[in-house]
């Protein structure tokens, strides 16, 4: 054994709650349970250096659906289910910011475009037929109409004439609120140790034995937050899918301002700091992308260099600064996953595409179960 008598007594006797990865679920998580439980001793567990799987890795859209989204889960959701959804990241993005502040996340509320490619007519008439019922479907949540028709004005090129704007999304900056969650975190005395695995546990009825790396040690509870690499533990329910992304280098005089969905959500784009950050692909190797390995490829990054230049910024040179990929966690459905997998041991997983804006509202409900 090769830790000391003063880390077993202070970091590993009596731990109440073991949280399993430090991502936007596994923080709210452990900060509910602070509030319900203050003498209570948390520990995080996280395998990364960083929280490496979706929440230092993504986009940073404040969004709760694009309108082709929307009727695309109406296909295989129920209305009820699809407002539902809807109105849990609505809410899940007003908690987020209440805990950490506006200015904390860098909240722009620049709004929301959905853009649809020149030869998609099925989808771009769909949705321009469809735009005035999903209206009316939201009114009672945003008591307003949340899609409107807008002729383009960013001079994208091979894309229909109008898109479809959505004044309440907005855009945060991903590092700034994941830091902010983590200072709250240390500031509530809830322990976080990276890069340790959680091996396996087995809930004796009164108590959970953990299995971290080479060592063993005891706690009350223990609830997983991890996401996309919840597959065994969920029997296969949540699939990792790998997304792709890319970052442009500073674009002088840039006028891009807000976030853009292209083809059914499958890319995304939006501004940063005078830069495009570009996203997606997925669509064009579903069984490759169905990997935790934070991997980048040629087929994804090559197409994801080609909608840069000829759709999104036709007119400018534009030099790419950096890429890189992170891992979601879904399913057959999109609803997350919130439940007891035994006496003492639960979780919250598959945030899918839109952790941001409903992984605090999950992070309470999984503390909540306890
Ligand atoms: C490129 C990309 C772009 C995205 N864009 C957006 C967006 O614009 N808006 C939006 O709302 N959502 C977006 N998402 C999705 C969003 O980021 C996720 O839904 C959200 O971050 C999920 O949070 P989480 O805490 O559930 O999971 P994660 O952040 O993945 O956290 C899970 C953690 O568990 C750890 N872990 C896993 N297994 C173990 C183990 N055995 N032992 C210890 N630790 C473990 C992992 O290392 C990881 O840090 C995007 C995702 C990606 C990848």
């Amino acid at each position: 054994m090769y830790l000391s008598y003063w880390e077993l007594k202070n970091w590993f006797t009596n731990v109440d709650y073991t949280i399993v990865g430090s991502g936007i679920v596994g923080l709210h998580t452990a900060l509910r349970l602070r509030e319900r439980f203050p003498e209570s001793k948390i520990l995080i567990l996280e395998k990364g250096m960083l929280p490496e799987g979706a929440s230092t890795k993504n986009a940073g859209f404040a969004c709760f659906g694009s309108l082709s989204e929307i009727i695309d889960d109406l296909k295989t959701h129920t209305e009820e289910e699809v407002i539902q959804l809807v109105q849990k990241r609505w809410s899940g993005l007003q908690l987020l910011r209440k805990n950490l502040s506006d200015e904390a996340i860098d909240f722009k509320p620049h709004g929301g475009y959905e853009l649809f490619l020149e030869d998609d007519d099925s989808s771009y008439n769909e949705c321009l037929q469809k735009m005035p019922f999903i209206n009316d479907l939201l009114r009672p949540l945003f008591k307003a109409d949340v899609f409107e028709k807008q002729v383009d004005r960013f001079n994208f090129e091979k894309i229909k004439e109008y898109s479809i704007f959505n004044p309440f999304e907005a855009q945060i900056d991903t590092g700034n609120m994941m830091q902010a969650l983590l200072k709250k975190a240390y500031a509530n005395n809830i322990q976080i140790l990276n890069n340790q695995t959680v091996k396996n546990f087995t809930d004796s009825g009164t108590e959970v034995e953990v299995q971290i790396n080479d060592f063993t040690f005891k706690t009350k509870k223990l609830l997983f937050a991890t996401n996309g690499f919840a597959g065994e533990l969920t029997q296969g329910e949540v699939k990792p899918a790998r997304a792709q992304v890319l970052i442009t280098e500073p674009i002088p005089n840039l006028d891009i301002k807000g976030t853009f969905h292209l083809d059914k959500g499958y890319y995304y784009f939006r501004n940063i700091n005078d830069r495009i950050l570009f996203g997606g692909g997925r669509n064009l190797d579903f069984e490759g992308e169905t990997t935790t390995s934070l991997d980048q490829t040629n087929l994804i990054q090559n197409k994801l260099d080609e909608l840069l230049k000829t759709v999104i910024l036709p007119h400018t040179e534009v030099k790419v600064a950096h890429r890189w990929s992170g891992i979601m966690g879904v399913g057959a459905h999109k609803k997350p996953i919130v439940k007891p997998l035994s006496d003492n041991v639960y979780c919250g997983v598959r945030m899918g595409g839109m952790g941001v804006a409903i992984g605090s509202l999950i992070g309470q409900e999984l503390a909540d179960l306890v």
